[in-house]
């Protein structure tokens, strides 16, 4: 089969894969976008049914469209998806799904690059690897099936009634396993939940929602340095958003546990870490009370003072006399959920180089390997890079960066 040819390969579309789409178009730079699923299929099938976005309509979306609805709110994840399928109707993005790219080589003839794909060869001078940043899930090898427990990752839980009946122990107290544990409490499960190291900052304080304190306190926009990692945030939109506050989840009725370090004979061990990691989520927390009021007399605002959001309450008894060790049976609980993270496989783009956890090597979005680009990545060019915010600003980096490139190859008559 002879070759589909473009100028620009962009794999994935969600919304790293859109905004790219985006930017290309107003370049006017030729380029097509190959699908595996449908557009955004991770707000789809890859979340929890009840999740919702993290960030209120008026932030987490593109510039080029607003949310229908209440600024404030914050969007169901079928609606972000509905979002992403609208912008790329708006701007009649050339994207091609049911398509996967299953591997990538360089020409040796010529320019640019071949795409083996599930339609087909297509040769682009450009590829843009926009498959996401959390690809694969990650669930650590500690409790073997021989245990009889039931155990899921985070990616593929969808409700309570999903699981088997009896206690969860959910791992892991980022956005999503909070969340998770949450609702599960709310469904009438025992719960534990393993909490590491997190931040978790205010929903709101000083009748401003987090990511406008993120924004002007230039913590989206902080820009990446060496070593510069996705830090775990205990952050919800749910029930109209509200602070994640471990003491009162333990006041709830949830039984917290240091970080779940191993599985032996039936029992789960934790470390001795809970009251250490929930006092660092707690200045966490008061660090960003005390930048915003810093900002508020620095900038002359008016804001409405919130001297209550000071207080922290007790520590629950899970805290001060925490749990070493559990006997998951004895405990009741028959389901694991692990929200434990994700890697990414980049093995299909083998062209270019990654590192010893197959993370690419790239700066900014810019491969070592010429003519390969990355984008959605964590921490690509700033905290918000792998987030619907960042990503957009990312994405027209790239597209001036290949705007240039084409630029030198149409110099002197653009031949070669
Ligand atoms: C639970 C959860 C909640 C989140 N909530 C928010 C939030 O509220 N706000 C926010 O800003 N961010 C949020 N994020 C972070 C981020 O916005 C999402 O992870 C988002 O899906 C990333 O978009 P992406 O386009 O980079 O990657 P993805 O959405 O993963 O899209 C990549 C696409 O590439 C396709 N693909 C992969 N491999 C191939 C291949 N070989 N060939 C063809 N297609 C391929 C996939 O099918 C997929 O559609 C959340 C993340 C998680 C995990």
């Amino acid at each position: 089969m002879s070759p589909e040819k473009t100028e620009v390969l962009v794999v994935g579309a969600g919304q790293a894969g859109v905004a790219m789409s985006e930017h290309l178009t107003r370049a006017g730079i030729p380029h097509l976008v190959l699908e595996r699923d449908r557009i955004a299929e991770a707000w789809r099938t890859g979340r929890w049914d009840s999740l919702v976005a993290n960030g209120p309509a008026w932030h987490d979306r593109f510039p080029g469209l607003e949310f229908d609805g209440e600024p404030e709110a914050f969007v169901p994840k079928e609606q972000v998806a509905d979002y992403f399928v609208a912008y790329a109707d708006k701007f009649d993005m050339p994207i091609r799904t049911g398509v996967s790219v299953t591997g990538v080589t360089r020409n040796q003839d010529r320019a640019g690059f071949t795409a083996d794909t599930s339609a087909g060869p297509v040769e682009a001078r450009y590829i843009v690897a926009a498959t996401g940043p959390f690809q694969v899930p990650l669930i650590p090898a500690l409790v073997p099936d021989s245990a009889g427990i039931d155990q899921i990752h985070s990616s593929a839980y969808r409700n309570p009634g999903q699981l088997a009946p009896g206690g969860v122990l959910v791992v892991g107290a980022g956005s999503s396993g909070v969340q998770i544990a949450e609702e599960l409490l709310a469904s009438g499960r025992e719960v534990w939940l393993s909490v590491g190291p997190h931040d978790r900052p205010p929903r709101r304080y000083r009748g401003r929602d987090n990511v406008w304190w993120l924004g002007v306190l230039n913590k989206w926009d902080a820009e990446a340095v060496p070593g510069s990692e996705h830090t775990t945030i205990a952050v919800s939109g749910a029930h109209g958003g509200y602070t994640i506050d471990f003491r009162k989840l333990a006041a709830a009725g949830m039984v917290l546990v240091g970080r779940t370090e191993g599985f032996a004979d039936g029992r789960m061990t934790f470390a001795g870490d809970l009251a250490a990691n929930v006092r660092r989520g707690d200045a966490n927390y008061l660090s960003v009370l005390d930048e915003a009021d810093a900002w508020v007399a620095r900038n002359g605002f008016s804001l409405p003072e919130e001297p209550g959001a000071r207080e922290i309450g007790p520590d629950p008894v899970c805290m001060t006399d925490p749990i070493l060790s559990l006997d998951l049976k004895a405990a009741g609980i028959g389901t694991i959920v692990w929200a434990t993270g994700f890697a990414v496989d980049f093995s299909w783009l083998g062209v270019a180089p990654q590192d010893e956890r197959g993370r690419p090597v790239q700066n900014r979005g810019i491969s070592t390997e010429p003519g390969v680009y990355f984008l959605g990545q964590p921490w690509q060019t700033r905290r918000g890079s792998s987030f619907i915010w960042g990503v957009w600003h990312d994405a027209k980096y790239v597209a001036d960066h290949i705007a240039k490139q084409r630029g030198y190859l149409s110099a002197y008559g653009g031949a070669g």
